[in-house]
């Protein structure tokens, strides 16, 4: 799919700066003949190819400043891939866990919403946690396909949209590995914002740019990519909630559980030897176990004041 950037460099999509507070952070590594299909998939093998970066000097976004427009990337997301439905219940094992620091400071459970819910992995986990009404909203059909049918009720193929949903209706609405995806991450929490009940959190997880293992990689990091309009460090992914009016604003890193053979796609090295060594590894006993470890992911979140 060949993507229509926007023709002017737009403002910081976090705290509004101008270009003129921008420097060159990532050059555009794009190559048209390599995007397909698999681009746009959830946890697909790195390809390392961005779109031109630049970060703010004032709040320390690094963000796409020509990004293509809302209905392309609507588009990408709608016809992307999706193969990775087991990893999904292990992300939302990952997330389940900080996740309770959360729910304890929160005072209602009934309605919940997750934004860019993929097979609803997590809406289960609250589920269990005593949620009543789940909704989430996912724009890839084959990531809907892959979800077990009793949780297709609760899904919603699309883009999350404001207007489908009545004001201070939902105690929490989740939004995870998805911000770097939107066009407007500050219009998402916003929005969230104003559907939320006085007291309801909204939760983000997004990628930390400056968690040790993302630097020592630098370009090789499977943050590099494609697919994100920006990219937040753990400071900003808390600004961004700052900014739009949530209160006792906090965050944590964790730690994610994998197969080792789902890491390995991570590993930067050529792609036929790790299609050899994925191979192998699936075969062995080492895959049926989960290997821990904190890549740098980071949890963030935030109240609407009462
Ligand atoms: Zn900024």
């Amino acid at each position: 799919m060949k993507h229509e950037p926007i023709a002017a460099a737009r403002a910081c999509p976090l705290c509004g700066a101008g270009a003129d507070q921008a420097e060159p952070f990532l050059s555009d590594t794009r190559d048209e003949s390599r995007v397909n299909q698999s681009s746009f998939a959830s946890r697909k093998i790195p390809e390392y190819m961005s779109h031109a970066m630049v970060r703010c000097r004032v709040c320390d976004l690094a963000y796409v400043d020509r990004p293509p427009s809302v209905a392309s990337l609507a588009a990408s997301y709608h016809e992307a891939d999706y193969d990775s439905a087991e990893e999904a219940e292990d992300a939302a094992d990952a997330y389940a866990w900080p996740l309770r620091t959360v729910l304890d400071l929160l005072k209602g459970r009934d309605r919940a919403l997750e934004i860019g819910t993929g097979t609803g992995a997590f809406l289960e986990r609250l589920k269990s946690e005593g949620f009543t009404q789940l909704i989430g909203i996912e724009p890839s059909s084959a990531a809907i396909a892959a979800a077990p049918s009793h949780r297709l009720p609760w899904i919603r193929e699309g883009i999350f949209e404001e207007a489908n949903f009545p004001p201070e209706s939902f105690d929490l609405i989740c939004c995870f590995m998805t911000l770097e995806h939107v066009q407007d991450p500050g219009a998402l929490v916003a929005a969230a914002h104003r559907l939320l009940k006085p007291g309801g959190v909204f939760v983000g997880v997004t990628h930390d740019r400056r968690a040790w293992l993302n630097r020592l990689l630098g370009h090789r990091s499977p943050i590099v990519d494609i697919e994100h309009m920006q990219l937040f460090s753990a400071a900003s992914a808390r600004e961004l909630l700052r900014h739009h009016g949530y209160n006792a604003v906090d965050g944590t890193s964790f730690r994610n559980s994998y197969r080792p053979s789902y890491w390995l796609r991570l590993v930067p090295m050529p792609d036929s030897l790790k299609r050899t060594l994925t191979r192998w590894l699936r075969k062995s006993w080492l895959d049926r176990q989960r290997l821990s470890i904190n890549v740098g992911n980071y949890m963030s979140w935030g109240f609407k004041p009462l």
